[in-house]
């Protein structure tokens, strides 16, 4: 029996055991018998049934996605936020915490992304794996933030080959079975993370000398802008309660008056309102909207990580270069 199941049996035991050790022993026994039912029926050694596969539970979408490549057909990946979601202040509903009592491991994040995290695990009795274990940690810069750590690692696609291999080893942990499998898929999958950071570098080291800012109203493009050598300016540090206060909003207009940028941008998770007020004090282009914190819908523009790179980078060397055909106003 694999041993995820193994682990599931013994965590419905520990949960059903409610008081005496009679019902405690009668439960375990239910359990197991469950379990061995479940596999002799299952009969497939390869695990390929849906209701027999570990599942994998991650904290948005950006990381289910990218464990799904890793992943393949062996695990079920889902994850506790939507397309569209807010991630950092997100709140936990019951549902979500009924969701993580039953998966075989949490991926999360870390770096203070995911404020709700520690409370929401607080508890459960899963293992979680914390993705961005081993990468190069930039430091925030500026506001109340200032030298903590900024959470938007995966947005150099190098850095999501880290994220890849600490997949790799935590589901080779929780699947044993499929380790080769994941290596595979892992080793697979970090060639086009390769591919698409040499796209991303190549596309906005085209742009000339004095347009190379990116003005964004979170500071979430810290790793994407130093891989590309690019200024980045922001109108607040991390997606928070309190932002965009009119200092903010000076500062970046400031910015944009004296450094004469063609075009500033907003993130799809995001109320793209201060940024318009920069658009409209300055005279500066809306350039469109950046995808960071999360995928779009599957019929959207980025259903995936690699899709997310490609249109980010796509969008700002159009819209810094003049090219761009984005209409003020349109956010997509
Ligand atoms: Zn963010």
């Amino acid at each position: 029996m694999p041993n995820f199941l193994f682990r599931r049996a013994e965590i419905a035991a520990r949960t059903l055991a409610g008081g005496s050790a009679a019902f405690r022993a009668a439960a375990t026994a239910a359990v197991v018998l469950l379990t061995l039912s479940l596999t002799a029926c299952g009969g497939d050694a390869s695990g390929n049934s849906d209701s027999e596969k570990p599942v994998v539970l991650t904290t948005f979408t950006v990381l289910a996605d990218v464990a799904r490549n890793v992943a393949g057909d062996k695990l079920t990946v889902e994850s506790i936020t939507k397309a569209g979601a807010e991630i950092h202040g997100y709140e936990a509903t019951p549902g979500d915490i009924r969701k993580a009592a039953k998966a075989d491991l949490i991926l999360d994040n870390g770096l203070n992304l995911e404020a709700w995290f520690g409370q929401f695990v607080e508890g459960l009795d899963v293992p979680h794996a914390v993705v961005s274990d081993g990468v190069e940690v930039m430091s925030i810069s500026e506001d109340s933030y200032q030298g903590k750590p900024n959470p938007h690692a995966w947005m150099s696609p190098v850095n999501v080959q880290i994220y890849t291999d600490n997949m790799v080893k935590a589901f080779s942990e929780l699947d044993p079975e499929n380790a080769a499998v994941f290596k595979a898929n892992g080793d697979a999958y970090k060639a086009e993370l390769q591919g698409v950071q040499d796209e991303m570098k190549a596309s906005l080291a085209g742009l000339p000398e004095n347009q190379r800012a990116l003005v964004t109203c979170e500071g979430a493009f810290s790793y994407l802008a130093r891989d590309a050598g690019l200024k980045e300016v922001y109108i607040w540090a991390v997606n928070a309660e309190q932002q965009a206060t009119p200092q903010q909003i000076t500062r970046a207009i400031e910015y944009v008056k004296a450094n004469q940028v063609p075009a500033v941008f907003c993130e799809s998770t995001v109320s793209d309102a201060p940024m318009r007020q920069v658009v409209g004090a300055t005279g500066a282009k809306f350039g469109g909207t950046l995808y960071v914190d999360s995928l779009s819908e599957a019929d959207g523009p980025v259903p995936t990580y690699l899709d997310l790179i490609r249109h980010d980078a796509e969008l700002i060397t159009k819209a810094l270069a003049g090219t761009s055909t984005a209409s003020p106003g349109a956010k997509s």
